[in-house]
């Protein structure tokens, strides 16, 4: 029966499969609890969805033909600012992570990637042969790295880079340096147009959190002019979906939606942080620091219904942090209240 398993290549063997984390049927299925009754804040999505233009213009979407992306990447470059020609897309911004990934790691290369941070970056690097580099300091990019990841607002600190250090990267390594501004609208700040001015930087978008199409799977990076010439040798051609890129232009096209999810996500996001241990977050999420072992805590929260991050298992963090999404007001009164419950009633013992 196992008479192929040594033609697996090395590097599939290397890597843990990224961890999708509970999901709203499993809870269900091992709780007991109806599915809308669950919170779920543990994916760092948008309750707010996309806009009813998305709706429309993913169900008058071209099923029968292989999609062009030429739209999508112009309305993108619009949205930015930017010229058409720097813009890339993929499915997800995973799609383009995997994708960047391919044009610059390799067997015998090293990626830099400063902890705790997004888990994808590790597991690409690995799929691609390459030795992921965890460090703590930007300050300390090893010379022979040849792709540095950053991600600004980070997931799941929510810290934001400044530009001072940013400035500081990528004049000072001659890495490549992936900036992964999935979280960037909630920041209010980007950097898509100093890819203009930087030969070595690549700037990642999504339409995953701000714009609330995390179901429909499209994201989109700023590159400059030769690493986008060259990015359709390592990307699949028709690698996005025709309703995503239907949906995806839709919803560039009407950012006062995404405004106004993100206005009230940021009010909710002060509120339920006046009530937790956390740090400054410039992201839909708060970094919350628990008392309790992160792992317990996050099972009875389980038990309530609430499902929310347990930060244990990512390189760099610690097993006393959660990452909690910022939902509706009612979701977050959930939270704060069975938290308050599940994490004095044990601590107090
Ligand atoms: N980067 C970061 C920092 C993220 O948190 C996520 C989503 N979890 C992604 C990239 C991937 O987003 P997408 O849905 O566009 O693949």
């Amino acid at each position: 029966m196992m008479g192929y398993r040594h033609l697996l290549v090395d590097a599939v063997q290397s890597v843990n499969p990224d961890d999708p984390g509970i999901s709203i049927m499993e809870i269900e299925r091992l709780y007991g609890i109806p599915a809308e009754r669950i919170v779920f804040l543990s994916r760092n999505e948008n309750p707010y969805g996309p806009s009813p233009e998305v709706v429309r213009a993913v169900s008058r979407a071209d099923l029968s033909r292989y999609p062009s992306q030429d739209e999508f990447l112009s309305a993108a470059a619009e949205y930015l600012g930017v010229s058409e020609d720097l813009v890339i897309a993929g499915a997800g911004l995973d799609g383009i992570i995997d994708s960047v990934s391919r044009l610059f790691l390799e067997k015998g290369r090293s990626a830099f990637i400063p902890v705790p941070t997004y888990t994808y970056y590790e597991l690409a690097a690995r799929l691609c042969g390459a030795t992921p580099v965890l460090g703590r300091n930007l300050r300390e990019i090893p010379k022979d790295t040849s792709l540095t990841f950053i991600c600004s607002p980070n997931n799941p600190t929510g810290g934001l880079i400044d530009d001072e250090l940013l400035r500081e990267v990528l004049e000072g390594t001659d890495s490549m340096v992936f900036l992964d501004e999935a979280y960037a609208e909630f920041a209010g700040v980007g950097h898509a147009e100093w890819v203009e001015r930087y030969e070595n930087l690549i700037v990642g978008r999504t339409l995953s959190k701000a714009f609330g199409l995390a179901g429909i799977r499209i994201g989109y990076a700023v590159a400059p002019e030769w690493v986008a010439e060259q990015y359709n040798r390592a990307a699949p051609v028709f690698g996005i979906s025709a309703p995503a890129i239907a949906g995806g232009v839709a919803a560039l096209k009407d950012p006062h939606h995404m405004k106004s999810a993100v206005k009230r996500i940021l009010a909710e996001r002060e509120r339920v942080a006046a009530h937790l241990r956390t740090h400054p977050s410039h992201a839909n999420f708060l970094y919350v620091e628990t008392v309790r072992e992160s792992s317990a805590l996050v099972r009875d929260l389980l038990k309530e219904g609430i499902s929310v991050k347990d930060c244990s298992g990512i390189p760099g963090s610690d097993n006393h942090h959660i990452r909690v999404t910022i939902g509706t007001p009612e979701e977050n009164d959930a939270f704060l209240e069975a938290y308050s419950m599940v994490e004095e009633a044990r601590s107090s013992r």
